[in-house]
């Protein structure tokens, strides 16, 4: 039994979170018959992270009402530019609203943690087609990394019912990733595959690549590695959301590298029957 969460109404001391673990002890081939348990109280922990994921959550709800206005005021002055204004008034305003579209992005990766975590995330299932779904992202992305070669290889014919928007987050995530991550390479290779009833989607880069000791808690919400922290903006959410989504659609998203070698990472999703 791995990190087992029990509720449990005590007696004298109340409602308490015990999280379990057993492990069948074995030494020289005697004592099979051992268990060991650990039982560890985990109530103020789990009330602690549920009054940082309720920060969270109204936090970036409330963030987002005043920047959505900003967005559509925005969008405004570009309808209005007055005839004769000078270049920099257009690109300062283009500036600005790329800007307002990154903190928006932000903002909903943070909404959506404090969603997942509530298990409050909605999937919209619609059949769709994942190699046009891979090469348009591809395609976006291309023209905002023009000094990175993002090639793409294979093709899988496989149409897959799940949320194609929520999909496309992950593929994006994952080359944004490979992209950032690899400040001395310009190459991000992406494969595609079918492997018997899933699609295989790998995303390789050749940049700095993760400690095996990083690797274990790569997918944890907010965990980002140590020497890139101050090198590197970011919050530390799209690998969790990433992993979070995959897993809703029942396919499984890893990481292998190697430090110095650059990384791969992979998902699979189910490919919708008859398809
Ligand atoms: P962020 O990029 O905002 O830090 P992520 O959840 O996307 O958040 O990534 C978490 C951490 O995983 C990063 O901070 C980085 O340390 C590591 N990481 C992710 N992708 C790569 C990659 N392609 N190469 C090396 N390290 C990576």
């Amino acid at each position: 039994m791995i990190d087992y969460e029990v509720e449990h109404d005590f007696p004298h001391i109340g409602k308490k979170v015990m999280l379990l673990n057993a492990y069948r002890i074995e030494f020289e081939g005697q004592y099979k018959d051992r268990i060991l348990i650990a039982i560890e109280d985990i109530t103020e922990k789990k009330e602690l992270d549920r009054r940082k994921d309720d920060f969270l959550s109204i936090a970036s709800h409330e963030l987002k009402t005043p920047l959505t206005t900003i967005k559509g005021l925005v969008q405004l002055l570009q309808r209005m530019v007055p005839e004769k204004s000078p270049e920099k008034f257009n690109t300062t305003l283009d500036k600005v609203s790329v800007y307002v579209d990154r903190l928006n992005i932000l903002i909903s990766d943070l909404l959506d943690t404090s969603k997942i975590q509530s298990g409050n995330i909605e999937l919209h299932l619609d059949p769709f087609e994942i190699d046009k779904t891979i090469r348009d992202t591809v395609e976006n992305l291309s023209v905002s990394a023009p000094h990175h070669k993002i090639s793409l290889k294979g093709s899988t014919n496989a149409t897959i019912l799940g949320d194609e928007l929520q999909i496309s987050q992950v593929i994006n995530n994952l080359i944004s990733n490979a992209i950032k991550y690899s400040p001395g390479s310009d190459k991000v290779d992406i494969y595609i595959n079918r492997v018997g009833n899933f699609v295989k989607i790998s995303v390789t880069d050749y940049g700095m690549g993760i400690s095996t000791q990083d690797k274990a808690k790569i997918f944890d919400r907010f965990f980002r590695a140590k020497e890139i922290q101050k090198k590197f903006p970011g919050l530390g959410i799209g690998l969790y959301i990433s992993h979070e989504i995959i897993a809703n659609h029942n396919g499984t998203l890893w990481v292998e590298s190697e430090i110095g070698q650059g990384s791969t990472f992979s998902f699979t999703l189910p490919i919708m029957k008859n398809h």
